[in-house]
């Protein structure tokens, strides 16, 4: 039976998070002497002499219309990159738990793990880029505190079979996180509406990726409300700055844009897998839900290189377990991937020669 008690740490279970000011006051006030902040201003127009919003309430209100979940299910982190590393110091203790992965998979989540001293568990995902649920099951023991399952995956691009979720979050006592970092340029289902089902469930998203706005580092978290306080709790009280506070808040009243970029890109993929599939020494184009594609090539380390000499630069996968001579291409401009394409085409060239 799942338990949220028995999966957070002691210390974290006992402590008394940070009360910043912002925190302890909340009303309607014109002289504003709490948090030592310069009273004068700043070299700036705005008012970036005062502390944000700790909570991000206006940001999360607008997530919320725009995802159909209510804001106390959502969590902001400085990227989702925080928001990995929060799940790590909220559930497993250092030296002791342990977690599971399906490789080939996102980097970030074993990374984050040897940050903090947690075992890592490796199930490799099958031929066909699908979990390993027997592999998987067997791995698990009492001190395992989480499955990171990354759907759509990267650098597969795939997306992870519905029903092997489920499974996964009726059969297992820890956490489930299903990181959907690309979910916008898939055609399945995000599992964001399945949180009252399923209390052991994360689901992480993110403004990287769809939104365009990497730089900002604004990454989602959604679970139930006693997760959501857990993070709350330990993440530093101003994680979401001002100023992208402020620009997501405009980022958000511009969905119909961003859906006009996720179908051009979805357009675009299609069409740059076709035209990767009628390539000579091409040995296949992965099915992708994201916006890559991942390409298996002949000598796919020197076409990575012969890129490089062009300017062009796409994510070599060619060393990762079951991507044996795999390049990861995001999907770029019109012009980016008929400069790409030509590329290749000259390395083709060269091969005749
Ligand atoms: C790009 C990516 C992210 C996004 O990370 P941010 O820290 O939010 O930029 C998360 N998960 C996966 C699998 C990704 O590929």
């Amino acid at each position: 039976m799942f338990d949220l008690n028995n999966l957070v740490r002691a210390n974290i279970q006992k402590l008394v998070p940070y009360s910043s000011a912002r925190d302890e006051f909340s009303g309607e006030a014109k002289v504003f002497l709490d948090a030592n902040e310069n009273s004068l201003g700043s070299p700036l127009s705005k008012w970036y002499n005062r502390y944000p919003d700790p909570h991000q309430h206006k940001v999360k209100d607008a997530i919320s219309t725009v995802k159909g979940i209510a804001p106390e299910h959502i969590f902001l982190g400085n990227g989702s990159d925080e928001c990995i590393d929060l799940l790590y110091r909220c559930f497993c203790n250092p030296s002791t738990d342990n977690v599971v992965i399906c490789p080939p998979t996102y980097g970030m989540y074993e990374v984050s793990a040897n940050i903090n001293d947690i075992e890592v568990r490796k199930a490799l995902l099958t031929e066909d880029f699908q979990l390993d649920l027997v592999h998987l099951e067997n791995l698990i023991d009492e001190k395992t505190k989480l499955v990171w399952i990354c759907s759509p995956n990267n650098p597969t691009g795939n997306s992870l079979n519905r029903n092997d979720i489920e499974m996964l979050l009726n059969n297992f006592d820890g956490l489930v996180v299903v990181d959907e970092a690309y979910i916008n340029f898939s055609k399945q289902k995000s599992f964001i509406q399945e949180l009252a089902e399923y209390p052991n469930l994360v689901v992480m998203q993110t403004f990287s990726k769809a939104w365009g706005l990497a730089a900002l580092r604004l990454g989602m978290a959604f679970a139930s409300t006693e997760i959501i306080n857990i993070l709350n709790k330990v993440k530093p009280p101003y994680n979401i700055n001002q100023a992208t506070q402020e620009l997501a808040l405009k980022a958000l009243e511009e969905v119909g844009q961003v859906n006009d970029m996720i179908h051009l890109l979805v357009d675009m993929r299609n069409a740059l897998s076709e035209v990767f599939e009628q390539m000579p020494t091409v040995e296949k184009v992965y099915p992708s839900d994201a916006n890559f594609i991942l390409v298996k090539i002949q000598n796919a380390r020197k076409v990575y290189a012969f890129l490089l000499t062009k300017g062009i630069v796409v994510r070599d996968r060619s060393n990762v377990k079951l991507c044996d001579d795999c390049l990861r291409i995001t999907i770029g401009t019109e012009e980016e991937n008929t400069a790409l394409v030509d590329a290749i085409q000259d390395w083709l060239l060269k091969q005749d020669k």
